[in-house]
């Protein structure tokens, strides 16, 4: 038969890259909760207006990228691009709001864009996802920064930089449209052709356009930071002051305007360079507008999503955390009592947390301890006639060398103590 692989684009977490996932999933559970954070779970299927709506019509996304079909009965229907329309959506929907004027929320899971494959970008990647309901203040936004940055210390990836820009509000912006639409008028030319229809639409656009041409043109164009209302120059000084109280460092970014349209003020990225060439690990900002847009009260909103594949990409020291192997015990066994004794001594540490493992093929004694050997277990036990006879058993640190010797009448404790020591 033909074998039948997965979807281009489409990759499976294989069982040696789970512990990763489990531990940046772990970490970020943790210091969310410390924050003040609660985990939602909203489906990857959502009507495709909730994006076109919120994403905005003009962006790349919502453009190029979405998995957008008709179902059976011909709705029309998305696979989530990113998680903030879901969760403003769920928010709205079960009034959220009402419960609690101030919502903190989080999500960890897969998303789709259907991104050219050939650059080794995936159409299913991971984003952990954060958003804040009902503050406006600025310094939520510079709390949630530390949140982040406090995160991928946890984790251990180094050499971060967090870039920053303003992206003003609806009472400024149009000020700043008309100054690029003024710049760009002599150099339509130039863009590609998804630029100039975004002129009418989002000239705001052009900024992340990945086109070389249309980068160099705009790179001498007008800055949002000029066209700022005093509100918004307010919110941005403040913005900076919070982050230096917070002790975190950070560059201002005039260029950076995000994949999105529903940015307000503050607009972030964090950028590992072990991540590759200039990939944001993390991005998010301010959108103060979008609840409402989405058939909401007017709430303010913050958030950020991390890519969880670009995150891993940056780890350091995976591979020493991976060789050091999970399993805590291999129980040898000799002859048919032994191993009688093994099967239940294995079984019962199981259900006591402990990860043990033996052999059920009939392998010689060097055959079991090539086995213990190729799991990285921390512990061996080797239990024979002699061991049952003597009620005494060796349990060999494999990590230190180190041998202590065990009463066998107390053995299951005693396994459960040594464990604990590590
Ligand atoms: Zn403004
Ligand atoms: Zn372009």
């Amino acid at each position: 038969m033909k074998m039948i692989t997965a979807v281009r684009g489409f990759k499976d977490i294989l069982t040696d890259q789970v512990d990763t996932w489990l531990r940046i999933e772990t970490e970020s559970r943790e210091l969310f909760t410390a924050f003040g954070f609660e985990e939602i779970r909203t489906p990857i299927l959502e009507k495709t207006e909730l994006f076109t709506r919120g994403i905005g019509e003009s962006t790349d996304i919502v453009e190029k990228e979405m998995y957008t079909f008709l179902d059976r009965s011909d709705e029309q229907v998305t696979l989530r691009p990113e998680a903030t329309a879901s969760i403003i959506r769920a928010y709205i929907e079960h009034h959220l709001y009402a419960a609690n004027p101030i919502t903190k929320l989080f999500t960890i899971g897969p998303m789709f864009r259907r991104e050219r494959p050939q650059k080794g970008r995936l159409r299913q990647f991971h984003q952990i996802n954060v958003e804040v309901l009902g503050i406006e203040d600025p310094r939520m936004d510079a709390e949630l920064l530390f949140m982040l940055k406090e995160l991928f210390a946890k984790l251990g990836v180094a050499n971060l930089r967090l870039y920053i820009n303003s992206l003003g509000c609806p009472r400024c912006r149009p000020r700043f449209r008309e100054a690029i639409l003024v710049f760009l008028k002599d150099k339509e030319e130039i863009l590609c052709d998804d630029c100039r229809r975004r002129l009418k639409k989002n000239p705001l656009r052009v900024f992340d356009c990945k086109i070389a041409e249309c980068q160099a043109v705009i790179t001498d164009g007008p800055e949002l930071l000029d066209f700022l209302c005093a509100d918004c120059i307010d919110h941005f000084d403040n913005l900076q002051h919070y982050l230096n109280i917070l002790s975190i460092s950070y560059e201002i970014n005039k260029k950076m305007v995000r994949g999105l349209d529903y940015y307000t003020k503050t607009t972030f990225e964090i950028i590992a360079p072990s991540a590759g060439a200039q990939n944001a690990v993390a991005g998010g900002g301010r959108y103060d507008g979008l609840v409402e847009l989405l058939g909401g009260p007017d709430i303010p909103g913050i958030g950020f999503a991390i890519g969880c594949e670009r995150l891993i990409a940056s780890l350091p020291s995976m591979k020493e955390i991976q060789s050091a192997g999970k399993l805590q015990l291999f129980v040898a066994a000799m002859g048919e009592k032994a191993e009688l004794f093994a099967y239940t001594l294995v079984n019962r540490l199981r259900i006591s947390g402990i990860s043990a493992e033996m052999d059920l093929g009939g392998k010689g004694l060097k055959g079991q301890m090539k086995r213990a050997d190729k799991l990285r277990s921390g512990h061996v036990l080797i239990i024979g006639e002699r061991e049952l006879t003597d009620r005494k058993v060796v349990l060999r640190n494999m990590r230190t060398g180190s041998q202590r010797t065990l009463d066998i009448g107390n053995l299951e404790a005693s396994v459960i103590n040594a464990m604990k020591e590590r």
